[in-house]
């Protein structure tokens, strides 16, 4: 039997899109996604809904 190895689980520090801009849903999310796309397309704004393991919500994330 391969020696079990407990790796501590070290959540990641506070992560700034963590607490702001929080959806409960990957809908919401992506219509709020949708709306800023909208609204900066001229900077060309594209965002990439993400779940979140740290808070178990969904943030949206700058496509580069
Ligand atoms: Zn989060």
């Amino acid at each position: 039997m391969a020696r079990h190895k407990t790796k501590p689980f070290i959540p990641a520090p506070t992560r700034r899109s963590c607490g702001k801009n929080r959806y409960n849903s990957e809908r919401e999310a992506r219509e709020v996604a949708d709306q800023q796309e909208l609204l900066f397309a001229n900077q060309g704004l594209r965002l990439k809904v993400y779940h979140c393991s740290f808070c178990g919500g969904w943030h949206l994330t700058k496509q580069l």
